[in-house]
């Protein structure tokens, strides 16, 4: 970037659905003051008038790896940016895509797409963290504007925020809530969630899925005691975690307690 240009910013999409280059779009008026600090130079869902090519400061990316043309594509975003940011608990933990890679592809493809699933190149979806260096992650399903607004408040003046680093359940004391475990003996992953949320789930009865990725250092053997202290097995939180982090999930040494039924 030189002095007195604005960023040259990117924003794409992998496979995914979409959900946190939608919620860029609505953050509406903020958009407009963001747009005139930065200059939005490739986003395909957003713009018509795009450069594939230019060189950029900052590239946001959505979505997994599931496909050999998601490889490419984000192999080229890497090569043509200064800072990658993951946007969205797809890109950064694998998300909800990743949650079926126990099952060979073909069998996925055949059950939705028949006869027509040859033409699919769908490989094992994988976080785009998996691939290349990623220099911030912003996680939820979607993202949470204003986590992503300070982000670039922070990016324009040459630094990043930061995130939570405690678990949902912090923000779900503070709204008063009944704890879904304690009370009404539900699954509920606000213990080992990163919170940021402000405990959305809880706040609306119902209990947390995980959806924003695991917290960096979540406390296991108090979780997995207090879990089994009101009868719910270490199993049924491991599965449930793993609906939106199943790559990250099982390569943290916790394969044995999620398969063992006993716990
Ligand atoms: S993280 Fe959630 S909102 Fe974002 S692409 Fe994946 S499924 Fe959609
Ligand atoms: S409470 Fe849990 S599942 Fe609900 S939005 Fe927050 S992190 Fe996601």
């Amino acid at each position: 970037m030189t002095e007195n240009s604005k960023p040259k910013v990117g924003i794409f999409g992998l496979t995914g659905c979409a959900g946190d280059q939608l919620q860029i779009l609505n953050c509406e008026d903020h958009l407009l003051l963001i747009a005139s600090q930065i200059d939005i130079v490739d986003w395909v869902m957003a713009k018509s008038d795009n450069d594939h090519d230019c060189r950029l400061d900052i590239a946001f990316v959505e979505g997994v790896v599931a496909t050999e043309r998601d490889l490419e594509s984000i192999k080229a975003v890497r090569a043509r940016t200064d800072f990658l940011v993951a946007i969205g608990t797809c890109a950064v933990w694998g998300g909800l895509p990743a949650m079926q890679n126990d099952i060979p592809r073909h069998i996925l493809q055949e059950a939705v797409y028949h006869e027509k699933a040859e033409f699919l190149d769908t490989v094992e979806a994988r976080p785009v963290t998996h691939f290349v260096p990623v220099d911030y992650l912003l996680p939820g399903c979607p993202i949470e504007r204003h986590e992503f607004l300070a982000l670039v408040r922070a990016l324009l003046i040459g630094t990043t925020a930061e995130l939570p680093e405690f678990p949902v359940c912090w923000e779900c004391k503070g709204k008063e809530n009944l704890c879904r475990v304690v009370h009404f003996g539900e699954v509920c992953c606000g213990s080992m969630t990163r919170s940021g949320c402000g405990a959305r789930c809880p706040s609306h009865g119902v209990a947390c899925s995980g959806c924003r990725g695991p917290l960096e250092e979540p406390n296991y053997d108090a979780n997995i005691t207090m879990f089994a202290d009101r009868g719910i097995s270490w199993k049924k939180i491991g599965e449930k975690m793993a609906n939106f982090s199943a790559p990250v999930w099982m390569t943290m040494g916790l394969e044995q307690e999620v398969n063992d039924d006993n716990r």
